[in-house]
């Protein structure tokens, strides 16, 4: 059994609010929200992190990933609104699970600069 938390979810060993799934990536919304819609979008192959992602296959792994982020992003009615796509990497980054996600993050008006 995996130590990883996404890994474990994407196998359905530990519960998660899903919103969607590919072959590729599964869509759940985040335990401790930051907006009014925060979804997590993870690849099913765990990858640490986007640093991770520099070859053909972690490309494919990345492009499929935000993809399913945009069209959760359009089913949740943002697409007109706008919205954040985030992939915090390392320590300074702020990344806190060592699986590659991306944050999709909308329903209000977001800042800049982030923290
Ligand atoms: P990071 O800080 O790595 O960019 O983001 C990790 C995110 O995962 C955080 O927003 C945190 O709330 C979320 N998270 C951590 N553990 C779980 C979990 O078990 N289930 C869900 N749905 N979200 C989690
Ligand atoms: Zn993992």
């Amino acid at each position: 059994m995996s130590d990883c938390i996404f890994c474990r979810i994407v196998a359905g060993e530990i519960p998660a609010k899903e919103i969607a799934r590919t072959a590729d990536a599964v869509a759940f919304h985040d335990l401790n929200p930051q907006a009014p819609v925060h979804v997590l979008v993870v690849p099913a192959t765990h990858v640490a992190n986007a640093a991770g992602t520099d070859t053909d296959a972690g490309e494919r792994i990345m492009g499929r990933t935000v993809r399913l982020a945009v069209q959760v992003a359009k089913e949740l009615g943002l697409a007109e609104s706008g919205y954040r796509l985030v992939m915090n990497t390392g320590a300074d980054g702020g990344q806190s699970v060592g699986h590659l996600h991306v944050h999709l993050l909308g329903g209000r008006r977001m800042t800049w600069p982030p923290g």
